[in-house]
């Protein structure tokens, strides 16, 4: 087996919420690697995953294989609405829990880790949001739409137009997670979230070409259904049933896990995937393979 060592390699990872995100057991997995992890959070829970990262009784969720913890090397603030502090309205400035933070804007973090760590040559993107997520298409205002399309899948575009300086010329991956809701019809993804899904895995692929020439590679990493603690909370007791429904159809007939999205993730960082860029690959036990 060829062994995946990230020594000397800073990975920025966006979407730690708490200790369930998928972005939690990513981080770990890089760590275990050998990587140096910058967290960028936003504003609103910087203290809350602080707290995920240093308390006692969080301890276990920390466990690498060997024994050790995640910890990671820098927690920033950074809200994927914003790409310049200069799009900030007042009302967000003037929020208690944003004002205690200079800079949470794309630009800002994004140059602030380039400039400290020499570089970026892995970035995870695991960040959705869409205020009225529980609305039907049908019933999904253009402001709750607009919203949920620059948070989710914009926000690629710009985080990968900031970090390119810090990713070109070596061997950078940038990693995303999308949803099989933004190929096809899924219940209760309204508010904005397939579409955003859907725009983010063609831009995957746009970005992919647009960056190449750098050497950086862009892929994304299409989860089955994982009842992460904010994913329970949308309508909590139906998500599990959708994990169950998946579960049960799947090839591989279980729910996956997100350390098995966080291995997939790792190959796709590695040299392991050095010819593979563009791509969305399924980490899912084969759901998407199934007509019924
Ligand atoms: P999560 O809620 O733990 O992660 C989403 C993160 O997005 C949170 O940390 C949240 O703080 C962050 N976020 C939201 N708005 C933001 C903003 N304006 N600026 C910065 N960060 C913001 O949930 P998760 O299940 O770990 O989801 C992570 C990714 O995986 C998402 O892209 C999600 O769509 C995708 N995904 C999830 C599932 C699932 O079933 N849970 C399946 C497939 C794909």
């Amino acid at each position: 087996m060829i062994p995946i060592d990230f020594t000397g390699k800073t990975a920025l990872v966006t979407g730690v919420g708490d200790n369930e995100s998928f972005a939690w057991f990513i981080s770990k997995a890089l760590k275990a690697a050998g990587a140096k992890v910058v967290l960028a959070c936003h504003p609103r829970v910087v203290g809350i995953v602080e707290s995920f990262l240093s308390r006692d009784t969080d301890k276990e969720s920390r466990l690498l294989p060997d024994g050790s913890e995640l910890k990671d090397e820098k927690v920033l603030a950074c809200d994927t609405a914003y790409d310049t502090m200069d799009d900030v309205p007042p009302e967000i400035k003037g929020d208690r829990r944003y004002a205690k933070f200079a800079d949470y804007s794309i630009q800002g973090m994004v140059e602030a880790v380039g400039k400290e760590f020499g570089g970026i040559d892995m970035l995870i993107h695991s960040i959705a949001f869409s205020r009225e997520i529980t609305k039907s298409a049908k019933e999904t205002s253009r402001k709750g739409y607009m919203e949920a399309l620059g948070i989710s899948a914009y926000s690629l575009t710009s985080l990968l137009r900031y970090a390119e300086p810090y990713m070109a010329d070596r061997g950078a991956s940038a990693v995303g997670l999308t949803y099989l809701g933004g190929d096809r019809v899924v219940p209760y993804y309204g508010g904005g979230m397939s579409t955003a899904k859907a725009a983010l895995q063609i831009d995957a692929k746009q970005l992919a070409c647009n960056l190449g020439p750098k050497g950086i590679r862009v892929n994304l990493i299409s989860a089955g259904p994982y009842a992460s603690r904010a994913a329970r909370s949308i309508r909590p007791g139906e998500f599990e049933k959708s994990v169950d429904y998946a579960a049960s159809r799947s090839p591989l007939p279980r729910a996956i896990t997100p350390d098995e999205v966080a291995n997939a993730t790792l190959f796709l960082c590695s040299n392991l995937a050095s010819a593979v860029t563009g791509h969305i690959l399924f980490v899912d036990n084969g759901y998407n393979v199934m007509a019924v």
